[in-house]
């Protein structure tokens, strides 16, 4: 088997007596959509947190692309191709779609914006984000108002961002958290092509968008990986039944 681009080694993380992460190892190949599901507070975010560098283990490791990434910081793992788009969006609602992207070419976010506003300007970063709009088919909204897009296409928009780094891997926390269905479904089409380009390491509570796009599904609970498999495997899994699924299809 070829290696994985992106792996975390028996990664841990407590908040006091709490811990979020146990132990979680688990990895993400080239070509795949690998789901992280579970219920609230199973330490989901936490996780992605740690991979993308906001939040720092107590222990483990996180490879990336052959080498240990633990000691390196968010901008840097973005460097390197690690993207991510956010559970709450990081998008300057009073700016054009455009200007997001180009500040985004920078790995920049909307807090800073004011410092960069000469880089708005930049033939090549500006032909760089035109390239990413057309790629999540927003090339029409260009000149579009941030707050005027749909909550849907902000979610491409986040996309289009995270895509002028040129990510060799995704991460992503709920990207349909707010969608309508119609939202849900174009948004799933988007990321079924998107595994092409990168592979995607998915927390999802749309449940028939994990079972539609995942490759793999990983379950964790308690801040504990307890299974891992194709959807046919998790579903069957008397263990996922128990602590997770099995709640749902009772209700
Ligand atoms: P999920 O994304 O799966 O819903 P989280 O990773 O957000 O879960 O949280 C996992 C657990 O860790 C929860 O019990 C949450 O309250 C706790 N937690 C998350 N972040 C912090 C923090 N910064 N300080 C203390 N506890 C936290
Ligand atoms: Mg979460």
């Amino acid at each position: 088997m070829t290696e994985p681009i992106l792996e975390t080694r028996a990664l841990t993380k407590s908040f006091g007596a709490l811990v979020a992460s146990n132990a979680v190892s688990l990895d993400l190949r080239v070509g795949e959509i690998h789901a992280l599901i579970g219920p609230n507070g199973a330490g989901k975010s936490t996780l992605i947190k740690q991979i993308a560098g906001n939040l720092a283990p107590d222990s483990g490791e996180i490879r990336f692309d052959g080498r240990n990434v633990t000691a390196l910081d968010t901008v840097e793992r973005a460097q390197l191709g690690l993207g991510r788009t956010f559970q709450i969006s990081s998008l300057a609602m009073e700016y054009t779609v455009l200007q997001n992207v180009v500040l985004g070419a920078l790995g920049r976010d909307g807090g800073v914006m004011r410092f960069w506003r000469p880089v708005l300007k930049d033939a090549g970063l500006i032909e760089a984000a035109r390239s990413a709009l057309e790629r999540v088919g927003l090339q029409d909204h260009a000149a579009t108002r941030t707050a005027d897009l749909s909550h849907g296409q902000r979610r491409q928009l986040e996309v289009a961002v995270a895509l002028t780094l040129k990510p060799r891997a995704f991460l992503m926390d709920e990207p349909m958290a707010g969608l309508g269905a119609e939202g849900s479904r174009t948004l799933t089409g988007f990321l079924d092509a998107l595994r092409q380009e990168a592979p995607i390491l998915l927390i999802e509570h749309d449940m028939d968008a994990v079972f539609a796009l995942a490759d793999r599904i990983s379950v964790l609970v308690y801040g504990e990986i307890i299974a891992t498999g194709t959807g046919d495997e998790i579903r069957a899994n008397a263990d996922v039944r128990r602590a997770y699924l099995g709640e749902e299809e009772d209700a």
